[in-house]
C-alpha cells in the first residue's frame, strides 16, 4: 500500500470539478492528490462557455487572466431556416466561450504552480472507509490512503456506484444529439452558425477560440427504422450538406466525436461517511444554457471550503453536514431549470429566426 501522510484529500477525476477542488484545497494548505484514469490531457470542447459564476470561482484561484487570454466573449448567433439566412442574435450573459480542455489545462497549470501534478493512468476501482480515512484502490492494484475523498469522476461515477448511492431521474432511450469537434476551411468564424429546418433537426457550429475549428452538434442521422445512426466524420458532412446546404465546404474530423442524449439525474445524497460527491457525479442534466461544467465548479469551491473546514474543526461530521445542505437543493432546481431551457430550444427552432438562445434565460 502508498501510505502517503501528507495525503489529506484523495479526488478522483481531473475534469473541471476535480482540478477547481484541487487548486482551492491546494492554495488552502490542504495535501490533495488527483487520480485520472485518462492516459492524459484531453482535447475535447465539450462544456464550452463559463458563466459569471463558474469564472468568479475560478477568479478566486487566479486563473482570471489566463482564460481571458485563451477565451473569447460569445460570437454573434446566425440562424438560418431551410438554409437561408433569417437573423443575427448578439449573445448576451456575460461569460467567456472557451473549450473545456482549455479550462482544464489552464487549471491543471495552476496546480501545477502550486506543486501538485495530476496522476494519469490511475482508476479508482474500490473504495473502504474506517472511522480515521478513506482507502482507496486503484485497477493496478495499488492502495492509497487519505482523510478524506471526493468523487468528481463524472456522469458514470465508479464512486458513486461503489457509495451504493442511487442517480435518481431518467434517461432517454436514443440518443438525441452527435457531436464533435471539426474544421469547416471556408465557413465563418465570426458566426455560431444555427441552421434549423421546417421538418425538424438542424446543425450548429461554434467556433472554438485559441483554435481552427467548430463545435458541431446535430440532430442524428437515421435508419430505415428512425434508429439513430452513431457519429462519423462522413455523417458528419451529409448532416452539414442537408441543413446547411454551402457547396465547396468539407468538414474535417478534429479529434473528438460522441453521442448525447438526455440525462436528468440526480445523487440520492452528496455524502456518504469521508467521502463527498462533485459536478457530473453528482447531477446530470441537459446542456441548454451551459450550467453543467460551471456548477461542478461551484461544487467544487464549496467542497473546497467544507473539506478545510472539516479538517480543521473539533466537528467534522456537522461541517461535513452542510456541504450537501447547500449543494443537494441547487442541483435539485438545476435539473428542473436544465430541463425546462432543453423544452424551450426544442419548441424555438421550429420556428424562423430562433436558436439556442431560447437556453439561456
Ligand atoms: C456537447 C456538450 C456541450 C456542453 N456545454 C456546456 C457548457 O456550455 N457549459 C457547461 O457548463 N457545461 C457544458 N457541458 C457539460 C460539461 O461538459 C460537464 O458538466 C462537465 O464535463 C462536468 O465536469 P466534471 O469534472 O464534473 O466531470 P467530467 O468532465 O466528466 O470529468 C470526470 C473525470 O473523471 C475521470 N474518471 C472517471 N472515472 C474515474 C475513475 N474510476 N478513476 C479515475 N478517474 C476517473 C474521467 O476520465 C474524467 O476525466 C457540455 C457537455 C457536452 C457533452
Amino acid at each position: 500500500m502508498t501510505t502517503d501522510t501528507t495525503t489529506q484529500v484523495l479526488i478522483t477525476g481531473s475534469g473541471p470539478t476535480g482540478l477547481t477542488l484541487a487548486c482551492d484545497l491546494t492554495l488552502r494548505g490542504v495535501g490533495v492528490r488527483v487520480l485520472e484514469q485518462r492516459s492524459g490531457p484531453h482535447r475535447e470542447s465539450r462544456g464550452k462557455g463559463l458563466t459569471p459564476d463558474g469564472l468568479e470561482v475560478l477568479a478566486r484561484l487566479g486563473v482570471e487572466e489566463r482564460l481571458a487570454a485563451v477565451g473569447s466573449h460569445a460570437p454573434v448567433l446566425r440562424k438560418y431556416f431551410d438554409g437561408a439566412h433569417v437573423t443575427d442574435t448578439p449573445a448576451d450573459g456575460g461569460g467567456l466561450l472557451i473549450g473545456q480542455w482549455q479550462v482544464e489545462q489552464v487549471l491543471r497549470e495552476r496546480l501545477a504552480g502550486l506543486g501538485v501534478r495530476v496522476e494519469y493512468g490511475a482508476r479508482v476501482s474500490g473504495l473502504a472507509q474506517d472511522p480515521a480515512g478513506v482507502t482507496a484502490r486503484l485497477a493496478d492494484g495499488r492502495e492509497m490512503r487519505a482523510a478524506y475523498a471526493a468523487g468528481c469522476d463524472g456522469g458514470r461515477s465508479t464512486i458513486r456506484e461503489l457509495l451504493g448511492i442511487p442517480f435518481e431521474g431518467y434517461t432517454e432511450e436514443k440518443p438525441t444529439m452527435v457531436v464533435g469537434d471539426v474544421r469547416a476551411p471556408g465557413l465563418s468564424r465570426a458566426y455560431w452558425h444555427q441552421w434549423f429546418s421546417s421538418e425538424g433537426g438542424g446543425i450548429l457550429l461554434c467556433p472554438m477560440p485559441g483554435t481552427d475549428t467548430f463545435q458541431l452538434q446535430a440532430a442524428p442521422e437515421t435508419d430505415a427504422d428512425g434508429e439513430p445512426l452513431p457519429p462519423t466524420p462522413e455523417g458528419f458532412q451529409r448532416l452539414f450538406d442537408r441543413y446547411a446546404g454551402i457547396p465547396g465546404i468539407r468538414l474535417e474530423e478534429a479529434g473528438w466525436l460522441s453521442s448525447w442524449r438526455v440525462n436528468v439525474r440526480r445523487a440520492a445524497r452528496m455524502r456518504e461517511g469521508r467521502v463527498l460527491l462533485a459536478g457530473d457525479a453528482a447531477h446530470v442534466h441537459p446542456i441548454a444554457g451551459g450550467l453543467g461544467m460551471n456548477t461542478g465548479i461551484q461544487d467544487a469551491a464549496a467542497l473546497a471550503r467544507t473539506l478545510a473546514a472539516a479538517l480543521a474543526g473539533p466537528a467534522p461530521a456537522e461541517v461535513l453536514d452542510g456541504y450537501e445542505a447547500e449543494r443537494l437543493p441547487v442541483a435539485e432546481r438545476l435539473l428542473a431549470d436544465t430541463a425546462a431551457r432543453h423544452g424551450r430550444v426544442l419548441a424555438a427552432v421550429r420556428e424562423p429566426g430562433r436558436g439556442t438562445e431560447a437556453g439561456m434565460r
